[in-house]
């Protein structure tokens, strides 16, 4: 193994991504070393380079949480995962597993987490370092192309879709069709939900269809999206699910509700929504966000994957095309997801 990889890192909030060499790291007591192989591109991964959160990364790092690959060392300590296996890294690289949200099961919410990609190099390079404790197991035998996006995208759809409180055969609204919301009209179809899917974009619109979504509403060339929304519904959606970069999309899903409804929040553009108090009170309706999932609900998305019930659309490029796989980003330019191959 050479000391050193080829890896994306952000050096500055304003400007390009270097792609160079970075040194190898050692793996520390429960860390793994994995050589990586595919990873996805998600837009957090751009809202990271670009700083656009109140609490910023600190450059130089290396982004990326949908990578997939083999155990190629492990710390002393480890024992869940060994040399050969296969694992992924995720938004939740680690939590600390002692305090009163890790114990409830909501480590999701562990204030001492880490994230892969953010406060941890991530997945945009040859090599990276896993909680071997955190890590996702992927199964033999699956598409390691196709189970990047499941890491990040496939998780985060799934146990917002838990969060929205609907049942089978139950009205879900997925907002924003992009590689969210591409695998969440499918997650939601293979929990037995009905979806109204809605975006900017027709091409995005066709490909929830595809998908299985039964109404598709175009958000920027529809008169009353909410009224069109509501009528083919009888009444609104009994769940709501944003995936959208854009805070125009947070109101129009509330308002799309059926009474008692939930809309989970999952998109995160940096701006804010006015909520409107009487609708909210009067409706019963609840407002909550979701972020990723546990290991849980990890094991559980990927199973659903593993069965062949959730296939992502994606397409694989090489890690150099990486500033412009983000400018196609920013414009909205991408069909489901883009799966960097780093061999
Ligand atoms: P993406 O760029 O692939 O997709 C965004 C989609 O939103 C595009 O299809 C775009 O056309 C659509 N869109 C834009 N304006 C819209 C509007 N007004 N109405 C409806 N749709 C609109 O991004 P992605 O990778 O799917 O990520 C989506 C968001 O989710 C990002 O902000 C990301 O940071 C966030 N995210 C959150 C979590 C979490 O745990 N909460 C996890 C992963 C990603
Ligand atoms: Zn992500
Ligand atoms: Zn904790």
């Amino acid at each position: 193994m050479a000391d050193t990889f080829r890896a994306a890192v952000v050096t500055s909030f304003d400007a390009p991504l270097d792609v160079k060499d970075v040194e190898l790291p050692t793996p520390g007591p429960f860390e793994a070393l994995v050589k990586v192989k595919y990873s996805g591109v998600c837009h957090t991964d751009l809202h990271a380079a670009e700083g656009d959160w109140p609490v910023k990364p600190s450059p130089p790092f290396i982004p990326g949480h949908e990578g997939v690959g083999e155990v190629v060392a492990v710390g002393d300590a480890v024992t869940r995962v060994s040399v050969g296996d296969t694992v992924g890294n995720a938004w939740l690289w680690s939590a600390c597993g002692e305090c009163e949200f890790c114990e409830d099961g909501w480590e999701t919410l562990c204030l001492q987490q880490k994230n892969g990609g953010y406060a941890v190099d991530g997945s945009f390079g040859q090599y990276m370092l896993v909680d071997s404790r955190y890590c996702p197991v992927l199964p033999e035998g699956v598409d390691l192309a196709g189970a990047a996006p499941i890491l990040c995208a496939g998780v985060t759809v799934y146990k917002g879709l838990k969060q929205t409180d609907t049942k089978p055969g139950d009205w879900v609204l997925i907002s924003g069709i992009g590689g969210l919301g591409h695998i969440a009209v499918q997650y939601a179809v293979a929990m037995g939900r009905r979806v109204v899917a809605v975006d900017v974009d027709d091409a995005k619109l066709e490909l929830a269809k595809k998908h299985g979504a039964e109404v598709a509403i175009n958000a920027a060339t529809a008169t009353d999206a909410v009224g069109e929304i509501q009528a083919a519904t009888g009444g609104g959606v009994h769940g709501a699910l944003v995936t959208a970069v854009n805070g125009k999309a947070f109101p129009q899903a509330v308002s799309s509700l059926r009474r008692g409804g939930t809309v989970s929040l999952v998109g995160l553009p940096p701006e804010q929504f006015p909520l409107d108090i009487f609708s909210v009170v009067l409706n019963g309706w609840t407002v909550r966000g979701s972020i990723v999932g546990t290991r849980r609900d990890m094991d559980e998305a990927i199973g659903f994957f593993a069965r062949g019930q959730i296939n992502p659309t994606y397409a694989v490029e090489p890690l150099d095309n990486i500033n412009d796989i983000f400018s196609r980003m920013h414009a909205g330019k991408i069909d489901g997801r883009i799966v960097m191959d780093m061999s």
